[in-house]
């Protein structure tokens, strides 16, 4: 199916590595020019050097930390005419309940519900001015059902998905479709890193602790970015217009539930 987005411009966060990675390599398979951002220019630098040479699309880099102001800052100066934006960036560490501070939640709210707030707000005006945009928010299937270690993604994620409940159906009528995507898990260096958690926690070895993961997804395995990836073109495609301020769940089936 041609996506019919050839020759638009995405700004994709955090995607160096992983899922965003993979929303930035499925874009750019359709023949979209990229920016591409992480904190880490190394690997940036050689997933744009991989973008280009495996699509042949323009590829711009800015090394930030998107969660703070004067990262966003870089980041949108390197940004012209963007049409497409998926918002992304680090998730908050796990924890107990009783864990966290104010300073913590204020963190996690910056990163995961303030820092695609502040993208959308700079980058709706031109997209409502020239008819026509998507954005996808790589949010987390913690928004559907709460994940017990990960409260402050629960909490900062809730709020996002609130924000975009409500804005996407005030641009809809503009040609500008606002929609979330929640990752179950998938195999990415962040899976690695909550294996390794509850491989400690558990006194298990790493692939135990995979192995028992994988276990509780009916598709008995865990989700790759390419797939991430082809999902994300969909909604930022031109068939995506009657889809608006929806949450789809990618998640092999984890989430027990009729909707
Ligand atoms: P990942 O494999 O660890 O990749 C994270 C990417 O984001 C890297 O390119 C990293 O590069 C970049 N990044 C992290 N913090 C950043 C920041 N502050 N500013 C700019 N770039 C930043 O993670 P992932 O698995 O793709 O996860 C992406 C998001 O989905 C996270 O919020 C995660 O919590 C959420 N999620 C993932 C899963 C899963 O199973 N993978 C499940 C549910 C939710 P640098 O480190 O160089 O900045």
């Amino acid at each position: 199916m041609d996506m019919g987005i050839a020759g638009k411009r995405a700004l994709v966060c955090a995607a160096s590595k992983g899922l965003g990675r993979g929303c930035a390599e499925a874009l750019a398979a359709e023949g979209v020019d990229l920016v591409i951002n992480a904190r880490g220019a190394e690997a940036l630098e050689a997933t744009a050097n991989a973008i280009r040479s495996a699509h042949g699309v323009r590829v711009d880099t800015v090394a930030a930390d998107i969660t703070t102001e004067a990262g966003r800052a870089d980041v949108l100066a390197a940004c012209t005419q963007i049409d497409i934006l998926v918002t992304n960036a680090g998730g908050p560490p796990p924890g107990l309940w009783s864990d966290w501070e104010r300073d913590d939640f204020i963190k996690a709210l910056d990163a995961n519900m303030l820092t695609p707030i502040a993208l959308m707000k700079a980058l709706l005006p031109g997209m409502i001015t020239r008819g026509w945009g998507r954005v996808v928010n790589i949010t987390s299937g913690s928004v559907k059902a709460p994940i017990p270690q990960l409260g402050l993604s629960n909490s900062a994620r809730a709020g996002l998905t609130g924000y975009v409940a409500g804005t996407s159906r005030q641009v809809a009528g503009k040609g500008v479709i606002i929609n979330n995507l929640l990752p179950g898990i998938h195999d990415t260096d962040r899976a690695i890193a909550l294996d390794t958690a509850q491989a400690k926690a558990g006194g298990m070895t790493l692939a135990q602790a995979r192995a028992q993961r994988e276990a509780s997804i009916p598709a008995q395995r865990y989700g790759t970015a390419a797939e991430f990836g082809a999902a994300c073109a969909f909604l930022c495609s031109q068939h995506a217009g009657f889809i608006v301020g929806q949450n789809l769940l990618l998640d092999g089936g984890a989430v027990n539930a009729t909707l």
